[in-house]
């Protein structure tokens, strides 16, 4: 795959030169493909804010390089806007930085930053609106009189109007209830493929990693501790909890039916693969 960003054995210390100083981040490298879904899991201080904060230039490394589309995103200091709008990043509770009057208005502050004209912010508030689930008419409302989902919905819109090529998201569905967070992830999901727009989810829940990215790469104390295909990642169940992460819950009962004796694939991570291999056993996969 064709990468579209390239971190490059970036390291960052925060406080250099202070009794505080502390690399959050560690000589660490990974590549994102173009229209690639990339999930980014660690333990909590693992490093991935800091490590994501960079991929659009709001943190710049204390060494190591970030490439987008091979360009090195320092090389001209004063073209750092342009990634901006190349690479939409969404902090972890992004809510709390809405300000404008209204939605719209909200929805509109990055596509009007890249100086699109009006009849074309308007193309994107709405589509960016439709992309989140955001009923056209609350467009007008102020953000302040939204529900706590609402507004998260408001602040990934905000990002999507950018129609940026890659779209990190920090944790999206911290905190929401388990229906708001299934809806947020089947949207950005949507977005992934109508717009082939590569995405990297932050998350540190392994079940919301599993049902929605190709490729996982797992962080542990400022480095990649491993990157692979969720089946690869979760045959490692051992090195996982090493680190604090937990495997699926249907990859532990496949280990533990694997452990009785049944000829299962310890790596199975979702329900229905589970489902099919149990058929399978019983000769009744397929048949009605
Ligand atoms: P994660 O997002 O995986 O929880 P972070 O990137 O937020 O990890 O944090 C990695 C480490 O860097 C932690 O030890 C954290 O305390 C430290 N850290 C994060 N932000 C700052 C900051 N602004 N100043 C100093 N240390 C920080
Ligand atoms: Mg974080």
């Amino acid at each position: 795959m064709e990468p579209i960003l390239q971190i490059e054995n970036l390291t960052h210390t925060y406080s250099a030169g202070t009794p505080f100083q502390r690399s959050a981040v560690e000589g660490l490298s990974l590549t994102v493909g173009k229209g690639e879904f990339l999930g980014i899991i660690g333990h909590t201080g693992s490093g991935k804010s800091t490590l994501i904060q960079h991929l659009n230039g709001l943190l710049q490394p204390t060494s190591g390089r970030i490439l987008l589309e091979g360009k090195d995103i320092w090389a001209e200091p004063k073209k750092i806007r342009d990634v901006r709008f190349k690479v939409g990043l969404v902090f972890q509770y992004p809510e709390y930085q809405l300000f404008e009057e209204t939605v719209y208005k909200d929805i509109a502050f990055g596509p009007k930053n890249m100086g699109l004209d009006s009849g074309e912010i308007d193309r994107r508030v709405r589509d960016a609106a439709a992309f989140v689930g955001l009923d056209a008419e609350l467009l007008d409302k102020s953000p302040f009189e939204l529900s706590g989902g609402q507004k998260r919905r408001v602040a990934i819109a905000g990002v999507i109007a950018m129609e940026p090529k890659v779209l990190v998201l920090d944790e999206p569905t911290a905190g929401l209830d388990p229906q708001g967070r299934d809806a947020i992830l089947a949207q950005i999901q949507a977005y992934h493929r109508a717009k082939g727009a590569a995405v990297v989810l932050v998350s540190h829940s392994m079940e919301e990693i599993a049902r929605n990215v190709e490729c996982i790469a797992v962080l542990s104390d400022g480095r990649v501790l491993m990157q692979g295909t969720p089946e690869q990642v979760f045959a490692r169940a051992h090195e996982l909890e090493q680190v604090g992460l937990d495997v699926p819950q249907v990859t532990k009962v496949a280990a533990a039916l694997r452990a009785r004796g049944l000829d299962i694939d310890p790596a199975v991570y979702t329900v229905e693969a589970l489902e099919q291999r149990l058929l399978a056993l019983r000769g009744g996969a397929g048949a009605c």
